[in-house]
C-alpha cells in the first residue's frame, strides 16, 4: 500500500493544474487516471481557446486570474460575437457589461466586422469585439503541468480507474487498476464523471451535466491569402434570439466549425454526430459566405456542467476528506490555474492567495453545497 497526502482523480487539465499546484505547495500527491494517456477526453478535444468575456463572472475572474500562468501558450485569436439588425441592442447591452471587467471589449458596427472576418454575410449588423482574446497551445499547457508536477515529486499512475474509495480513521483507500493508496483527501477531478466517483465515496452526485459539443475542421475555399485567413478572429453566431447556433475559427489545416451542440450524454467516449456535423456547416454557410461541404476530421467531448454553470472547487459538505474539482464546462482549459490555486489553499488550508480574493471571488461562489447547484441547467451561450 502507498501512503499519499492527497490522490487527485482524473488527469484532464483540472486534475493535472490542481496536482501540479499541491505539490508545488509541498504535498505528496498521487494522480491516478482512468486512460493510458492523460487528457485523452474532454481536454484533448476542446476549442481551444482563452476567452475573457465567457461564462458567467464567477467564471470570467477565474479566467482572468489564470492568464498570467496561460501567457507563454497563448498566440492572437480575437472574438468576434455577430448578429443581425434584430440582436444588435442585446450585443450592445452585453458589450457595456463586459467592459466592467475586460475594458478593451467594444461594439463594432457591421462594416467594422467585415473588416476583422471579410466573408461575413452581408446582413450582419455588428457584434461584440475582444481583442485580447487567444489560441491556447492545450497540448503543450497540458504537458507544462505535468512537466511541473513531476519536477515537485508528484505520480502519475495512468490505466488506473478508480472503483473504490473506502474511509476509515481519516484516512482513504484507494483501489484503481493494480494500485491500492492510503491517502488523507481524495480529489474528484473526473469531468464527467465526477458524480460516478463521488458515489464510489458515498458521497451525494451534484447531477452533473455531461452536454456534447461537436468540432469539424472544414478546407478553406481557394483564393483567400493565407497570411489573412492566419488573421480572421474566432466568430460566434448569435441568432435574433437565443444562446449562439456556431462559430469558427482558422486552424493551422483548415477552418474549425462547430453547431455549438449541447446535446445531454451519459459520460463516455463521445463521438460526433453527423447530424451536427451538417448543422455546423448550414449555420457557418447562414452567417458567412462560405459554403463548405467537404470537411477534413471530425470530434465531439463533453462539457461538463454544474445546473448554474459555475465550477466547483470545495469539499463536501458531508463526506470528510473528499474535495470537489468538477463542472469546468467550457471553460475549464482557461480557469484551470486559478481553480488549481484554490484548489491547493482549501485542501493545504491555507490562506487564498490575495489577488484571488482582490477580484472578488469566495469559497461561496465555487462551494459544493451552494443553493444554486440544485436548480435546474441555466440557460447557456
Ligand atoms: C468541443 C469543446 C470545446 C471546448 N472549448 C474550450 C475552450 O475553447 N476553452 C476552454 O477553456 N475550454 C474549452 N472546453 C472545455 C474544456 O475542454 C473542459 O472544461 C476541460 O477540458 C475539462 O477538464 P477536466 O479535467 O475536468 O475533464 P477531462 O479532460 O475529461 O478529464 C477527466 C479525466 O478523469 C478521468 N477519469 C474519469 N473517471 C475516472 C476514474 N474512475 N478513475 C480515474 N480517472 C478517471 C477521465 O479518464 C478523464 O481523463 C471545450 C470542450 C469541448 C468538448
Amino acid at each position: 500500500m502507498t501512503n499519499c497526502d492527497v490522490v487527485i482523480v482524473g488527469g484532464g487539465i483540472g486534475g493535472i493544474s490542481a496536482a501540479a499546484r499541491l505539490a508545488a505547495d509541498g504535498g505528496s500527491v498521487i494522480l491516478l487516471e482512468a486512460e493510458s494517456t492523460l487528457a485523452y477526453h474532454t481536454t484533448g478535444r476542446s476549442a481551444a481557446q482563452y476567452l475573457e468575456n465567457y461564462g458567467n463572472d464567477t467564471v470570467r475572474r477565474l479566467t482572468l486570474m489564470t492568464r498570467p500562468f496561460l501567457e507563454p501558450f497563448l498566440g492572437p485569436r480575437p472574438l468576434l460575437q455577430i448578429g443581425r439588425e434584430a440582436r444588435i441592442d442585446d450585443l450592445r447591452a452585453r458589450v457595456e457589461h463586459a467592459i466592467e471587467l475586460v475594458p478593451s471589449t467594444e461594439f463594432v458596427d457591421g462594416e467594422t466586422a467585415r473588416q476583422l472576418f471579410p466573408l461575413l454575410a452581408p446582413d450582419i449588423a455588428g457584434g461584440l469585439y475582444e481583442p485580447d482574446s487567444q489560441d491556447i497551445d492545450v497540448a503543450a499547457l497540458h504537458q507544462e503541468y505535468v512537466r511541473w508536477f513531476r519536477a515537485e515529486g508528484g505520480t502519475i499512475l495512468a490505466s488506473a480507474s478508480v472503483r473504490s474509495l473506502t474511509r476509515s480513521e481519516g484516512r482513504w483507500r484507494v483501489e484503481a487498476g493494480e494500485h491500492t493508496i492510503d491517502a488523507a483527501i481524495v480529489a474528484n477531478a473526473a469531468g464527467a464523471w465526477g458524480d460516478q466517483v463521488a458515489t464510489l465515496a458515498g458521497a451525494e452526485p451534484l447531477g452533473l451535466y455531461p452536454l456534447r459539443r461537436t468540432i469539424a475542421i472544414a478546407s478553406i475555399p481557394d483564393g483567400h491569402d493565407p497570411n489573412d485567413v492566419a488573421r480572421w478572429p474566432l466568430t460566434s453566431f448569435e441568432p435574433d434570439e437565443g444562446p449562439m447556433v456556431g462559430y469558427c475559427k482558422p486552424e493551422p489545416g483548415g477552418l474549425m466549425v462547430s453547431p455549438a451542440d449541447e446535446t445531454p450524454s451519459e459520460p463516455c467516449d463521445a463521438k460526433p454526430e453527423e447530424i451536427d456535423v451538417a448543422l455546423g456547416l448550414h449555420n457557418l454557410s447562414e452567417y458567412t459566405t462560405l459554403d463548405v461541404h467537404h470537411v477534413r476530421s471530425t470530434w465531439a467531448g463533453l462539457r461538463t456542467f454544474t445546473a448554474d454553470r459555475t465550477p466547483v472547487s470545495g469539499f463536501d459538505p458531508e463526506i470528510d476528506g473528499f474535495y470537489w474539482l468538477v463542472g469546468q464546462g467550457g471553460y475549464g482549459i482557461h480557469t484551470s490555474d486559478a481553480l488549481a490555486q484554490v484548489a491547493a489553499a482549501n485542501i493545504g488550508q491555507t490562506d487564498w492567495p490575495s489577488h484571488l480574493v482582490d477580484i472578488g471571488l469566495s469559497s461561496a461562489d465555487l462551494a459544493a453545497d451552494r443553493a444554486s447547484l440544485f436548480g435546474p441547467l441555466i440557460d447557456g451561450h
